[in-house]
């Protein structure tokens, strides 16, 4: 027997797997080692067995290490096709899918027998009362407990995560719409399930989460960010407690392992996370929940690109597992692919708030008149502004200059708070001019107005807190939880922010919800800018009038009359989706057609361009396929970019065009200066 090794490199050329005799330790798929290779040392995930090697005997070497943990073999096929699917290599999948590094610790535990238990001490019964829980300095004690029968004592893998925090777990009855929800997921299968803002969709995903534990099946929860969506991580734990696995970012390496381990050995059935939990080692996957479906943070953006809604179905089908994407917003391509389960009311049967539409054309200032009476007469509100910063872009009034990016062709944008302009892509600082270095003048104009200029605004005529929530206020550690804490904690008060401000928060209080600028992410040049428009604009609304206090929702736009805006106001997701969903049929746009786009960068824009244009032509003429440029794109990071986009109604045939494209150009030396990147369904 041999052992097929993919190595984890970075290198593109170097495609395993390649053969190695069998250590002495036991190896299976999954198994991660250490290989030698040529005259380097790497990591490596055994692929496959096999019975023999074209490779003569004498030339096979063996591992020098496998380490404790493996990974499920499911994960190393998963992986396998991840890599396939979206241009990428088996060696960058495969290292997204590894056991996290360090060690397992155990501790003992002890757990009521719920047994004999009369004849105890005030003590032992205190001791009683903590448990089930690490034995500690107790052990003596409990050890006298376990020999009466009283408690059971064993070792167990540690656990360091902390709990998102303790809610208290609330039965509820179900309403009608929940229970025939439920009914109709439990057929299993994938479902879309579609229900309003407030409708109580988490608790369908509990009952359904319930029903599979019972069946043996395991489980996993995918969030769009867990510091957006505490209340859903608090619910699952309150419900399930330890056997919910944490899996997050923010979690330290040996608190993230902890969890890892808990779930590859069974001991959390349920795995709850944002993307990369998919990737979640759950043994007889029963269940897979995609939470706020819609939510752009799905999209990997990283090599390989990959979308964890469209893992998740993959994982789904090979595992058997049902899947349910929840969405009050859901996108066209599940609303077109997968069965409707609707809760098309609120739990408490209220009424979705009232939308108004404020035409801001030819208005002074980011205020509607309405909207400054509205927030002066609301307790507690929601305010989106999807723009951080003071303003969007300086200019000189004397010789026209815009204050741009020097790496990056986009304008600066400035932060008064620390004092500089900033490049949104690139993270570029410097400081804010105080006159023109091209002519001089010392005036210098400010236009538009971000979240910060708004916070300000707000302060300066409101007598109630202001809380900003954009990326600026969030870059510190539990800045987050805290100012949603804050603001929920607040009797009165106004919570202003970019999209994280309409992310799942259920806020009973909130009776005003505003949108500013409604159309700004409408005039993006991207087919997703009305679905996208529709999702903020829905999602905001949500947020407002969840109490018996009732609530509405401002609508600012320079675009009143724009279909998007008004189905929003109307609290139309079938009628947007109806409309949207034609519309991508006839331009040939996802789900009616798979789009793969190319990236061409480079410091100079001739070999970018040369290279996107050998892309284009290589790619041209595969079956059923539309090429689409080169174009150019704007300039980031000191690089200039060339994008070729592939519409395709043969996916696969198409992805493994590009993917022969880019590494045909990427061999040539005339371009070796240029980087490519390939996404499949870019976003
Ligand atoms: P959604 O995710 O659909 O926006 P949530 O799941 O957040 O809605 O539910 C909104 C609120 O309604 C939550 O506070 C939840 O505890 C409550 N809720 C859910 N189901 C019921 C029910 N059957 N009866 C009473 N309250 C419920
Ligand atoms: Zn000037
Ligand atoms: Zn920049």
């Amino acid at each position: 027997m041999i052992a097929k090794v993919e190595p984890l490199t970075t290198t593109r050329r170097l495609t395993g797997p390649f053969d190695y005799a069998l250590p002495e330790e036991p190896v299976d798929v999954g198994s991660v080692v250490r290989i030698p290779f040529g005259r380097q040392r790497l990591d490596g995930v055994v692929v496959g067995l096999a019975e023999r090697s074209e490779v003569p005997a004498e030339r096979l070497v063996a591992p020098t290490a496998v380490r404790d943990e493996s990974l499920p073999p499911d994960l190393v096929e998963l992986a396998l096709w991840m890599a396939a699917e979206y241009c990428s290599t088996p060696a960058r999948a495969l290292s997204l899918v590894l056991p996290p590094p360090g060690r397992a610790r155990t501790e003992l535990w002890a757990a009521p027998t719920g047994g004999a238990n009369g004849k105890l001490t005030e003590r032992q019964r205190a001791l009683l009362e903590r448990l089930p829980g690490p034995t500690g300095r107790d052990l003596p004690a409990l050890r006298r407990l376990e020999a009466r029968g009283v408690v059971t004592i064993a070792p167990r893998l540690r656990r360091r995560a902390p709990r998102v925090n303790v809610a208290a777990d609330r039965p509820v009855e179900l309403t009608a719409a929940q229970a025939a929800a439920l009914d109709a997921l439990r057929s299993g299968g994938s479902h879309l399930l579609h229900g309003v803002t407030g409708s109580g969709k988490t608790e369908v995903y509990l009952r359904t989460a319930a029903a599979a534990l019972e069946r043996g099946r395991g489980v996993i929860v995918l969030v769009p960010e867990i510091a957006l969506t505490p209340q859903t991580v608090a619910r699952f734990q309150a419900r399930f407690g330890d056997t919910v696995a944490l899996l997050h970012s923010a979690l330290s390496e040996g608190e993230r392992s902890d969890e890892w381990r808990r779930l590859r050995a069974g001991e959390a059935r349920i795995a709850v996370g944002p993307r990369s939990a998919v990737f979640a080692p759950v043994a007889d996957l029963g269940l897979i929940v995609i939470d706020e479906e819609h939510d752009p943070s799905y999209k990997h953006e990283g090599d390989p690109r990959y979308d964890a809604r469209r893992v998740a179905a993959e994982r789904a089908r090979r595992t058997g597992a049902a899947l349910i994407a929840g969405s009050a917003t859901p996108r066209p391509e599940s609303w077109h692919a997968l069965p409707h389960v609707g809760l098309p009311e609120r739990v408490d049967g209220r009424a979705l708030p009232p939308v108004r539409v404020l035409d801001m054309r030819g208005a002074n200032g980011p205020l509607h008149p309405l909207t400054r009476r509205a927030l002066a007469a609301a307790p507690k509100s929601i305010v989106l502004l999807n723009r951080r910063g003071w303003s969007n872009f300086l200019t000189c009034r004397s010789c026209g200059k815009v204050w741009e990016c020097p790496q990056c062709d986009v304008a600066l944008v400035l932060h008064r708070g620390e004092g500089t302009l900033a490049c949104h892509h690139c993270g570029h600082r410097e400081r804010v001019p105080q006159r023109c270095d091209a002519c001089g003048s010392l005036a210098v104009a400010r236009h538009g107005a971000g979240t910060e200029r708004l916070e300000a605004e707000l302060r300066e005529t409101l007598d109630v807190p202001v809380l900003r929530l954009d990326a600026d206020t969030a870059a510190a550690k539990d800045a987050v939880p805290d100012l949603l804490a804050r603001f929920d904690a607040a009797p009165a008060g106004v919570l202003l922010g970019t999209q994280m401000v309409a992310k799942g928060h259920d806020f009973p209080d909130v009776t005003l919800g505003v949108v500013l600028d409604a159309d700004a992410t409408l005039r993006f040049p991207d087919f997703r800018a009305e679905e996208r428009t529709f999702a903020l604009i829905a999602q905001l609304a949500g947020r407002a009038g969840r109490g018996p206090g009732g609530g509405r929702v401002l609508v600012q736009t320079m675009a009143p009359e724009a279909d998007t805006i008004a189905a929003a106001a109307r609290h139309d997701a079938e009628g947007f989706l109806a409309g949207e969903l034609e519309r991508r049929r006839a331009l040939h746009y996802p789900p009616f057609a798979d789009l793969v786009r190319v990236v061409c960068s480079a410091q100079d824009g001739a070999p970018a361009r040369d290279a996107a244009a050998r892309v284009a032509a290589a790619v041209d003429g595969a079956p059923a396929t539309e090429v689409l440029g080169p174009a150019p794109l704007f300039r980031l990071r000191g690089r200039e970019r060339f994008q070729v986009v592939v519409k395709t109604g043969e996916r696969a045939a198409a992805v493994a065009a590009a993917g022969a494209a880019v590494d045909a150009a990427a061999r040539d030396r005339a371009l070796r200066d240029v980087a490519f990147a390939v996404d499949v369904d870019p976003q």
